[in-house]
């Protein structure tokens, strides 16, 4: 378990994490998002132990991670944002490296380095140089690296940023893989990967959060109003007219009328099923409905929004029992 609790970070007088408070469970799998420059390998920094915050606390399973660093780190695997791979040695070569810099000794060492080459499918590059891998051997590199000494943890920042299409599944699934009995807090400033791999969400923007939840939750929440989409026959400021009256309604807007066939949104109250009513209305009208749904803000909608607007979605809940 993960428990960031109140941390703030200035680099001088530049504030890069502002008041930041959440909880990662164990063996929950969160995806950490925002925009570039958002703060995030800042926070990630900082729960590594690899930075102090100006203010606030980490802990990892309960251990402060300024107060018993040690401890604290070996429950941690870090892929940082360029993980420090030597160009110059063969992969099996640095894996042994960081064994020794993790403490992991004797027999074990040997076992632990060939276990993580497997896992990571590194089989077939662990003579070759690193300086020579593609880029997406090197990312495997440097997951292999986070995976020595089997840690609960592991702390990703933008695992897949500079990889092509197939690379990025590969790591993907390899992390899905993983990520069944670990606790994983993941970095991206891209939402289809968050969405693709992380059952939890928290974004943040200017170094502050302003979301978290899944993926669902968190449209639902910025939704401050119904939304449906119909297609019909008819006559628009006809149906406008009527539709107007339904208690409950704020807006009816044409999108198009092509022929025919008329497109429009209507919105109405949070919390409201105005469906019976639009249906029965508009058959009343002799206006036929050829199509009707809702319209639902995707994660990309409430990316935008959220990272443009400023706005802090009321969660309703205790960040800290996320
Ligand atoms: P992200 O990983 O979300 O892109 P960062 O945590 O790297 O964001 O950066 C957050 C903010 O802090 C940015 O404005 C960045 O320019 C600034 N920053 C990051 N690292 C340093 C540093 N070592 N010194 C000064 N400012 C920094
Ligand atoms: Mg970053």
């Amino acid at each position: 378990m993960i428990e960031i609790i109140n941390v703030t970070k200035y680099y001088g007088s530049h504030i890069a994490v502002k008041d930041l408070t959440f909880t990662v469970k164990k063996g929950e799998v969160m995806g950490f998002l925002g925009p570039n420059g958002a703060g995030k390998s800042t926070t990630m920094r900082i729960i590594t132990g690899y930075m102090p915050p100006t203010r606030g606390r980490v802990l990892i399973d309960g251990i402060d991670v300024l107060k018993d660093p040690m401890r604290a780190k070996k429950r941690i695997g870090y892929l940082p944002e360029s993980p420090p791979l030597y160009r110059d040695m063969t992969v099996k070569e640095y894996l042994l490296l960081v064994c020794d810099l993790k403490g992991i000794k004797g027999r074990k060492k040997e076992m632990e380095t060939n276990r993580v080459i497997g896992i990571s499918g590194l089989e077939q590059v662990t003579k070759r140089l690193i300086g020579n891998l593609s880029k997406g051997y090197k990312q495997r590199v440097g997951l292999a690296q986070a995976l020595l000494g089997d840690p609960g943890i592991l702390v990703l920042d933008e695992p897949t940023t500079g990889l092509d299409p197939k690379q990025i599944k590969e790591i993907r699934s390899l992390i899905k893989k993983l990520a069944g009995n670990k606790t994983v807090i993941l970095s991206s400033h891209i939402l289809p990967e968050v969405n693709a791999i992380c059952e939890k969400i928290i974004i943040i923007n200017k170094g502050r959060l302003v979301a978290s939840g899944s993926a669902d939750e968190i449209s639902m929440r910025l939704q401050s109003r119904e939304s449906i989409y119909v297609k019909a026959k008819g006559d628009f400021k006809k149906i406008a007219n009527t539709l107007q009256k339904i208690k409950g309604m704020q807006s009816i807007n044409q999108i198009s009328d092509e022929a025919e066939v008329l497109e429009f949104n209507v919105e109405f109250e949070k919390g409201r099923d105005l469906r019976e009513e639009l249906f029965y209305a508009m058959a009343e009208m002799g206006c036929p409905i050829l199509e009707m749904k809702p319209n639902k803000l995707s994660l990309e909608d409430v990316f935008v929004k959220l990272t443009t607007q400023e706005k802090v979605v009321e969660t309703g809940e205790d960040l800290g029992s996320l």
